[in-house]
C-alpha cells in the first residue's frame, strides 16, 4: 500500500515538473532568471497550504525573506505570491496577519511586490480583509479573484472602489452550484465580463489565463482602453505565445511555484485538463512496461 502510493508520486512528480521549478529557492531563482532572459517578470511561490505547525509555517517566512532579498543580486523582475493559509491562516487570523505584516516590512525595502492567492471560498471573505487591512500600509499588494465565484462581481467592483490591484483568474477550486458558476461557458463569460470592468475601471490588474480566446479580447480591450496591466501564467503553459506578446511589448510574467509541497498544486493543475489525465495515465503505463 505504502509502496503504491510511493510509485503514485513518483509518476505524478514527473508530469509535475513540467509546472515547478524544484524543490528548492534557488531552483526559483534559477527559474525566474530564465523568465528575465525573455524579457518576462517572474512570481515566485513556495508551494504549501493550510499550515498548521509552526515550523512549516516559519520555513516559509524565511524563504520568502530569502527570495525578496534576492530580486535585486539576482537582477531579476519579480514579485512573490502568498497564500493566507501557508501564513498560519489556519491557526489564527493573529498570526496570519502578523506574518504578512513580516514579509511587507521585507517587500517594502527591496521594493518588491506581492500577490496574495485566493484559496477556496471559505477563505475569499479574510483574503479580502487582509487586503483591505494591508492595502492602506503598502499600495504594492495585489489579490487574485476568481471568475468562477458569484459573488465576485460586487467583490470586484469594491476592490476597484479603493484602488486595488488585481489579478483575474477563473479559479481552481472545485465550489458549490450555490455560489458558482458550473459550465465553462458561464465562468468564461463571467471572466470577460468581469475583465471588461477592470479594462473600465481598474489599473495595475492581471489577466491571469491560459485561454487564447481571452488573451485576444484582452489585447483587443487594451487599445480601447489603455491601462497598465499585464499577462500572467502557471510555469510552463502556453510558452509558445509567450514571445509574441513580449514582442508587442505586454508586460508578461511566469508564476513560478517550487518547493516539496508540489502534490495538491499539480493535482489542481492535472484536473484542469483532459489531456493532462490523459498523460498521467500513458505514463503509468508506460512505467509498467519498464
Ligand atoms: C498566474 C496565475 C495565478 C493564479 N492564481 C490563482 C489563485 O490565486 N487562485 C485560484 O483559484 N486560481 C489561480 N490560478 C489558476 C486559475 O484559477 C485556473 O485554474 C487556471 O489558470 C486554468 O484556467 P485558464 O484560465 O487557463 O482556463 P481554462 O479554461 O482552464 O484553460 C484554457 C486553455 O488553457 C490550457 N490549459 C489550462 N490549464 C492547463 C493545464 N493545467 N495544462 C495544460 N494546459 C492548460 C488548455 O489549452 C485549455 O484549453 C492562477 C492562474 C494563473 C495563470
Amino acid at each position: 500500500m505504502v509502496l503504491g502510493k510511493q510509485l503514485m508520486e513518483k509518476f505524478l512528480f514527473k508530469i509535475a515538473k513540467q509546472w515547478i521549478a524544484g524543490n528548492t529557492v534557488d531552483d526559483a531563482l534559477i527559474s525566474a532568471k530564465d523568465a528575465y532572459k525573455s524579457g518576462r517578470h517572474a512570481i515566485i511561490n513556495k508551494l504549501g497550504e493550510y499550515h498548521t505547525s509552526k515550523k512549516q509555517i516559519n520555513t516559509a517566512m524565511q524563504e520568502y525573506q530569502k527570495i525578496v532579498n534576492s530580486f535585486r543580486k539576482w537582477k531579476i523582475r519579480g514579485a512573490i505570491s502568498v497564500k493566507p493559509t501557508q501564513i498560519g491562516l489556519s491557526i489564527s487570523q493573529k498570526e496570519c496577519y502578523r506574518n504578512f505584516e513580516k514579509i511587507i516590512q521585507d517587500a517594502r525595502d527591496a521594493h518588491v511586490f506581492i500577490w496574495l492567492d485566493m484559496e477556496s471560498s471559505e477563505h475569499t471573505d479574510e483574503a479580502i480583509e487582509i487586503y483591505h487591512s494591508f492595502f492602506s500600509k503598502y499600495e504594492r499588494i495585489g489579490i487574485a479573484l476568481q471568475a468562477n465565484l458569484k459573488r465576485t462581481e460586487n467583490d470586484l467592483n469594491d476592490l476597484l472602489g479603493i484602488g486595488a490591484k488585481i489579478r483575474l483568474v477563473k479559479g481552481a477550486y472545485r465550489e458549490k452550484a450555490r455560489i458558482s458558476f458550473k459550465t465553462k461557458k458561464d465562468v468564461d463569460d463571467n471572466f470577460v465580463k468581469l475583465m471588461k470592468i477592470l479594462f473600465k475601471k481598474g489599473n495595475e490588474f492581471a489577466i491571469a489565463s491560459h485561454d487564447i480566446k481571452i488573451i485576444q479580447k484582452a489585447q483587443n480591450l487594451s487599445i480601447k482602453y489603455p491601462r497598465k496591466f499585464e499577462f500572467q501564467f502557471l510555469k510552463g503553459l502556453r510558452d509558445e505565445i509567450k514571445p509574441d506578446l513580449v514582442k508587442k511589448k505586454f508586460v508578461v510574467s511566469d508564476y513560478i511555484p517550487y518547493g516539496v509541497n508540489w502534490l495538491p498544486y499539480s493535482i489542481r493543475r492535472i484536473k484542469e485538463r483532459k489531456r493532462n489525465i490523459l498523460l498521467l495515465g500513458s505514463s503509468l503505463i508506460q512505467s509498467h512496461r519498464v
